[in-house]
């Protein structure tokens, strides 16, 4: 009734001496009936975000050992291969300690701990720094932001995740394979041709290389979409420098309205991509800002609609006898 295909990140060296996360499992399922999927990671259930035994700000319990702030991230975060770090600019990247995907990597975006506003620089390095993370990957990458910790956000702290898998996330999935089909039906690009209709409607707001738009359909509040001209993360890197101005545009317009808080995924083909899909980017704005908890739903749950959760179906049975009985 489902199929799973389950990776271990093992003995590679993307964890320096962290021998806690050598051996991490990634178990990746799909409901055969509705092609619906789900991540499960267990080794994540180890960042504890749900067990504090206490009434310790949830501010104050995390500032005092950030290990994303400068004085720890050279000690306290993992290293790719060679034992090396992407540092452009203020940003810095290296593998994420706590990975559901088989590429993961985690860019910080600021030296500063919780800055109250970005500059188009900082969002340039960051995203030119995915860029170069995920480029050379063989399977389906994007590239995403949590920001704050009512958006899912496990570190105040602010950075950007580039993921990248062999098979693309659900919603990437619709977009990739219907895009091929209404290319086959049509003989045109569906994208061209909804960035022409989104240009001549009142969801318009600026842009005309990357059009961007409120989405019609949202998948969140305020969801705005820009739509960009490739499809693949190779030709991403000559875009970054317009969709860096373009972001700030979009996160300055929702801290005009109340959001301080949002979700951001950039979606891109294989790099074997026909081109029917084109690369998109999709922002929502998060509405239950609480200082005092992190959300259990963010870029993977709420644009993705592939939730990574973790326990392990198979365990709960035996969970539930021994707890329950
Ligand atoms: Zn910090």
């Amino acid at each position: 009734m489902f199929s799973e295909s389950v990776i271990r990140l093992e003995n590679n060296n993307l964890y320096g001496s962290s021998d806690n996360y050598k051996n991490h499992l990634i178990n990746f399922r799909c409901e055969t009936l509705t092609g619906f999927k789900s991540r499960i990671s267990p080794a994540r259930a180890k960042r504890e975000i749900d067990c504090r035994s206490d009434n310790t700000s949830f501010e104050q319990g995390k500032i005092n050992a950030c290990p994303f702030c400068p004085e720890r991230i050279y000690s306290e975060t993992p290293v790719f291969a060679g034992n090396k770090r992407i540092e452009i600019g203020e940003s810095v990247t290296f593998p994420n300690l706590f990975p559901f995907s088989k590429t993961h990597v985690v860019t910080v975006i600021t030296k500063e701990h919780s800055p109250c506003s970005f500059t188009k620089r900082q969002i340039e390095d960051a995203l030119q720094a995915q860029y170069m993370a995920l480029k050379d990957t063989a399977g389906y990458p994007s590239v995403n932001w949590n920001n704050l910790s009512s958006a899912g956000a496990s570190m105040i702290h602010p950075h950007m995740q580039g993921i990248s898998d062999d098979s693309p996330s659900y919603v990437t999935g619709v977009y990739i394979k219907k895009s091929r089909e209404y290319f086959l039906k049509n003989n045109k690009n569906y994208w061209d041709i909804l960035s022409c209709c989104e240009v001549n409607s009142e969801r318009y707001l600026f842009g005309d290389e990357i059009v961007w738009s409120a989405n019609p359909v949202p998948f969140g509040e305020k969801e705005i979409r820009g739509y960009m001209p490739v499809s693949k993360i190779c030709d991403f890197s000559e875009y970054v420098d317009l969709l860096s101005s373009d972001i700030l545009k979009i996160i300055d317009y929702y801290k005009k309205s109340g959001h301080f808080a949002y979700n951001m995924t950039i979606r891109f083909g294989k790099k074997d991509s026909d081109e029917s899909f084109k690369a998109f980017v999709s922002v929502i704005a998060r509405i239950n800002p609480n200082p005092d908890s992190t959300s259990d739903s963010a870029y993977m749950e709420r644009l993705n609609f592939e939730p990574v959760v973790l326990t392990i179906p198979e365990e709960i049975g035996a969970d539930y006898r021994h707890k329950c009985r």
